[in-house]
């Protein structure tokens, strides 16, 4: 995975050159553990912070939905990274392509959702840049302004999509009419 991820990247590493590293979070989620035994390894380490639990639940519960009864999901790592969440995961044994798909979208969809919510505590929060980049509500922000919300497009099997905030899932982008040449707006 995936285009859509370093199209994310681009945009949000656009004339910022350098960045610290920042120490990793470790969380271990017992209350999602439980919820989907089949889904989390016991012995698997979120590499990410414990206000994403919400993200987290969201992103399991769409990848139950997706996978056939008797295939198993191999998670690799779930992480954090230039301040959202990443999840590396895939079926096992032979699926569909729509299942493929599926899978894509949830992770897609945790990794926009996760721009929203703060990553320690879960509240509203907002991509900051802390020396890092990392999204946080107003208590853990160190001071550090918002950054510009990310336009949540993103394309998927060759069709583009935006995040709905309302719906918190992804529409297709509809295509504009074309501006007349030699108008200004
Ligand atoms: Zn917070």
């Amino acid at each position: 995975m995936n285009e859509a991820f370093t199209s994310i990247l681009l945009s949000l590493q656009a004339g910022v050159p350098w960045r610290k590293v920042k120490g990793f979070q470790m969380t271990d989620f017992p209350n999602l553990k439980t919820k989907y035994p089949d889904l989390i390894p016991a012995r698997m380490d979120f590499e990410c912070g414990p206000g994403w639990e919400k993200v987290l639940d969201k992103y399991f519960g769409d990848v139950s939905a997706a996978l056939p009864s008797g295939t198993r999901l191999r998670l690799d790592k779930v992480y954090e990274k230039y301040g959202s969440l990443r999840v590396d995961a895939m079926p096992e044994g032979a699926v569909t392509r729509s299942v493929h798909l599926a899978l894509d979208r949830a992770e897609v969809l945790a990794d926009l959702r996760s721009y929203r919510y703060c990553e320690t505590c879960g509240k509203p929060g907002s991509l900051r840049d802390k020396s890092w980049l990392s999204v946080d509500c107003e208590a853990h922000a160190n001071g550090a302004p918002p950054l510009p919300p990310h336009d949540g497009r993103i394309t998927l099997d060759g069709v583009a999509y935006e995040y709905d905030e309302g719906l918190d899932d992804l529409v297709p982008i509809k295509r504009r009419a074309k501006r007349p040449t030699g108008t200004k707006r």
